[in-house]
């Protein structure tokens, strides 16, 4: 028995996600956890870990080198906060993807650094669909023109879109949302760029995962429904 509840909240989170890709026709397969450990202790991810999580969400570039460091090296990290052009060296060949890019500097850093190193770095570009003041992220108009500027860049590999939603109460009323960042991925596709794919859709947490997966999510992102509320944000970090 987990005395946090890790591997109850696991349970539940996995019958959430089976029922919603089943009422929406989807294959079980097609939608990827990640769970999101940001904040919490190592202890905590080794006990998901041993429940079967192996894809894993951090926002802060050293608390990331940290805990790959600590934990076994099968995990796929994805760094999923905002990311400092200055950090990028750090964790360019530690992560499994970044999905938060929304700037051609961001990604000329990334592909400047894989370069370097000698890996291919799987990207999403993150995309403000809901225009909040307070979140990262390219505009809608921007995405594709931003996409076509990232496609020629060495050793980077697109790999879809990202999107934070509001926190809303309701999470129907996030539907809308998705359907704008789905259908951004579509009209991406249509252009034909070369070099991007537009297979990951990362959208989806706590409050609004199972909207998402309605909406084609191939990625949920899940914090608080598997380890529990973080302390609040201090002021001055960002959403
Ligand atoms: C913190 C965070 C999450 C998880 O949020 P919960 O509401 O705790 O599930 C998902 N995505 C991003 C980008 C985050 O920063």
């Amino acid at each position: 028995m987990s005395e946090s509840g890790i591997r109850e909240n696991l349970k539940e989170v996995e019958n959430n996600i089976a029922s919603a890709c089943q009422k929406a026709g989807r294959d079980r397969s097609e939608v990827t956890l990640i769970a999101v450990s940001k904040t919490k202790p190592v202890e905590m991810l080794k006990e998901a870990y041993d429940c079967g999580c192996r894809d894993f969400g951090e926002n802060k570039v050293q608390e990331l080198l940290d805990k790959y460091e600590a934990l076994p090296d099968d995990i796929r990290w994805h760094m999923i906060g905002h990311l400092q052009r200055n950090k990028v060296k750090y964790i360019v060949d530690k992560v499994y993807m970044i999905h938060s890019v929304d700037s051609l500097r961001l990604a000329e850093e990334i592909s400047r650094e894989a370069v370097k190193k000698n890996v291919k770095v799987k990207i999403l570009i993150e995309v403000n669909v809901a225009n909040e003041e307070t979140k990262f992220g390219t505009t809608c108009e921007e995405a594709v023109q931003l996409v076509r500027d990232i496609a020629g860049l060495p050793n980077i590999l697109v790999k879809g879109l990202m999107t934070i939603a509001p926190y809303v109460d309701d999470e129907e009323k996030n539907r809308c949302y998705f359907q704008k960042l789905k259908k951004i991925s579509v009209d991406i596709m249509r252009e034909n760029i070369d070099n991007i794919s537009m297979e990951t859709l990362s959208m989806g947490m706590t409050g609004d995962y199972r909207t998402a997966v309605s909406e084609g999510a191939t990625y949920v992102r899940v914090g608080t429904g598997i380890f529990g509320v973080r302390p609040p944000m201090l002021k001055g970090e960002e959403k």
